[in-house]
């Protein structure tokens, strides 16, 4: 006969001690566990072959080291390596119950639950999706009601058939935020190296929760300094985001957990919320309202970041103009020195431009810094999951997405937050189509030159939907192709709301801000000076210029250049989508850099590149060109690759140079397909 022994866990009251009657009968033992007077009771069941040792363990809410029936549950559990834990459930009052749950899985015990009071459960009008619910907490579910005596065999059968499976790995865990995972993450690598004996009986993982919550229990069974330093650094830090205990940030995500799984998993035919968050959601997450509530607030962001953020912009132009005529003015060198030319057209031109959208970018992440802080995200998220989910993505990819707004390089490192691979590549792959910052610039160009004042927002929110149309398309269509396989089902943690710190929205607005600063810095700064040189090299002969002005003699000079030369040579394949040398010329410029086409466009027709230019190349364009071409160029921006920085993006989270290409070669190829159709149709109907 197998021997198993089985630890009855539950909240009190949950009916633990009912359970265990209806288990054991009248075997039973009463003793006290040792040295402390704990009341331990312990009783014997046979069943198929099993002689199942059950022991009923005190009543606890959670495993921390506060309450001694709490230490003894878990120091019962990890001790006596139980085989498997029978969690007592109050399925009429699941999330709180489920708690316990989230701090066994943790512990990577063999886990049953047993959902009891499932009576009282029906009564209150609660329905379980009970497969679904078990999927997602990878624990097998029976429902019983204990005084009863229903669902014995049941229990029983699963217990075996867990105690059968033994220890498994869990695919799910709960993920703390990426603040509280790094820290998890350094403190689980130094206890793995310093503290043998713990890990023997413990998981690192497990430990490192603990020791970040500052468990006294374990913080005093660590021998190393080390380990004990970077724990308390790591609490210290959290403590400073937050502005609240890691154990308080931890346990909201763990309710987080639970609230997310049995959003998804339990339907309520009688209404019976009542907690304040649960009162939001019942609006920010209703079927009707969700979406609506969400689209307006999307569009509040957008608004205000793109109305606040032109002031700063503004002054940080002139203070690069400014910059560029400083540097001018105090070099004793001439003008058409090549190395005051780099500086100043290169380098600061190049560079300015990108740090001028600094503000936008900055203001777009403090926005959505906001939301996520405040819990509204992981909500928004929700509400769209049933959207993604058609497109095989998870809810979760539109976080991300949603930063590809402001910028696609941080978009691309946030995919980080989704599990699946598949998800996540596929994410990666559609990213650049949600319309980037630096085409907005373009945008802002072209639209005011071609449309008339009220066809302007539509214009541009068109062009946006296009892009998340096209993301959408391609999406599924990687999702049965090359990308095919399951949506693993995971829980969407849906934490409560609480009042952010300033302090925690700036750090994570910076972070990322200073992600898209580096780009300018490094990728940014070295494409500028090639581009530069690409558009002053080589030199036409000093007599061609004799009897033009400056802008003419920029123009003479560019059209004789790399590039100019270049933008002549694709332009029959340009032609095709009703563009000229010119836009090619810029359009090199911007398969480097979005943000770089109109001030590449404005050397083009030679008038400058400052705010008063932006007005007469808009009067140049208009005299150029057709709408049809405006919408083109818009189109063909919008679906090629943002910026070289994107390409090194994907290369860098997906480790591999194939994706970044065939991300590079698919995107540029679509763009011209597109453009394609669209000004061959266009013409065709305008004549
Ligand atoms: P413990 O504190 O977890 O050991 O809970 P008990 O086993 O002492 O049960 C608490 C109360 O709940 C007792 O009055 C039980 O009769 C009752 N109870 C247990 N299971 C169920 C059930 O499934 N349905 C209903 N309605 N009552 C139950
Ligand atoms: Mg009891």
């Amino acid at each position: 006969m197998k021997k198993i022994t089985a630890a009855i866990a539950g909240n009190p009251n949950s009916g633990k001690t009912t359970i265990f009657n209806m288990l054991t009968g009248a075997r039973q033992h009463v003793g006290n566990y040792p040295g402390v007077t704990v009341e331990k009771k312990e009783g014997l069941c046979k069943y198929k072959g099993y002689e199942i040792t059950a022991v009923d363990l005190p009543g606890t809410y959670s495993l921390t080291a506060y309450s001694i029936e709490e230490l003894v549950a878990r120091n019962f559990i990890i001790d006596e390596q139980v085989d498997v834990v029978v969690d007592i459930v109050d399925a009429s009052n699941i999330e709180r119950n489920l708690y316990l749950a989230t701090q066994l899985i943790e512990m990577n015990v063999p886990l049953v639950l047993a959902f009891n009071m499932s009576d009282i459960a029906n009564r209150k009008g609660l329905v379980f999706n009970l497969e679904q619910l078990s999927e997602l907490l990878e624990a097998l579910i029976v429902p019983t009601i204990g005084n009863k005596g229903k669902g014995k065999v049941e229990l029983l059968d699963a217990v075996i058939a867990t105690v059968e499976q033994g220890k498994v790995k869990r695919t799910h865990r709960i993920s703390y935020g990426e603040e509280i995972e790094d820290e998890l993450a350094k403190i689980e690598t130094i206890v793995n190296d310093n503290e043998g004996q713990l890990t023997e009986k413990y998981s690192c993982r497990w430990l490192a929760i603990k020791l970040l919550e500052e468990d006294q229990d374990i913080t005093s069974k660590v021998k190393s300094q080390e380990v004990f330093d970077v724990a308390k650094g790591g609490a210290e830090h959290i403590k400073d985001i937050f502005g609240d205990e890691p154990e308080i940030i931890m346990a909201d995500r763990r309710y987080g957990f639970i609230s997310g799984a049995c959003q998804e998993t339990i339907k309520s035919t009688v209404e019976s919320r009542h907690s304040r968050s649960d009162m939001i959601d019942a609006i920010v997450t209703n079927r009707m309202l969700g979406l609506p509530i969400f689209l307006i607030l999307m569009y509040l962001v957008f608004q205000l970041t793109f109305t606040i953020g032109t002031y700063p912009m503004s002054w940080l132009e002139q203070l690069f103009g400014w910059a560029g005529r400083a540097i001018a003015g105090l070099w004793p060198m001439a003008s058409e020195h090549w190395f005051k030319s780099l500086l100043i057209d290169g380098i600061i031109g190049g560079v300015g431009g990108v740090v001028a959208f600094l503000p936008n970018i900055l203001l777009l992440f403090l926005a959505i810094a906001i939301l996520e802080d405040t819990g509204y995200m992981a909500r928004a998220a929700f509400i769209m999951d049933r959207i993604m989910h058609k497109i095989g993505l998870h809810g979760k990819s539109f976080i991300p997405m949603l930063i590809g707004f402001g910028c696609s390089v941080p978009a691309i490192m946030g995919t980080r937050i989704l599990e699946n691979r598949r998800n996540r590549f596929t994410t990666i792959m559609v990213m650049p189509l949600m319309s980037c910052g630096a085409r907005l610039t373009i945008y802002t160009l072209i639209i005011p030159a071609f449309f008339a004042e009220k066809w302007r927002g539509p214009m541009l929110w068109l062009i946006y939907l296009i892009g998340i149309a096209l993301a959408i398309i391609s999406a599924k269509v990687l999702r049965v192709t090359i990308l095919k396989g399951e949506t693993t089902s995971f829980v969407m943690e849906l934490p409560p709301y609480r009042m952010p710190t300033p302090k925690g929205i700036c750090i994570h607005a910076w972070q990322r801000g200073w992600l898209y600063l580096k780009k300018a810095g490094t990728i940014i700064l070295a494409i500028s000076i090639i581009l530069w040189a690409a558009m002053s090299y080589p030199k036409p002969r000093p007599e061609s210029l004799t009897g033009l002005n400056s802008q003419q003699a920029q123009q003479v000079k560019l059209a004789y250049s790399v590039a100019g030369r270049i933008g002549r040579t694709i332009e029959p394949a340009l032609k095709p989508l009703g563009f000229d040398w010119k836009i090619g010329t810029a359009l090199i410029g911007a398969t480097a850099a979005k943000e770089v086409f109109v001030s590449h466009l404005g050397i083009v027709y030679a008038v400058g590149s400052a705010k008063e230019g932006l007005q007469t190349l808009r009067e140049q364009l208009q005299a150029n060109y057709t709408p049809l071409t405006g919408f083109c160029i818009m189109l063909f921006c919008l679906i090629s690759t943002p910026c070289v920085a994107t390409i090194a993006m994907t290369k860098m989270e997906t480790h591999s140079w194939s994706w970044a290409i065939l991300q590079f070669a698919v995107l540029t190829v679509v763009a011209y397909a597109i453009t394609f159709i669209v000004y061959q149709i266009g013409s065709f109907l305008t004549g």
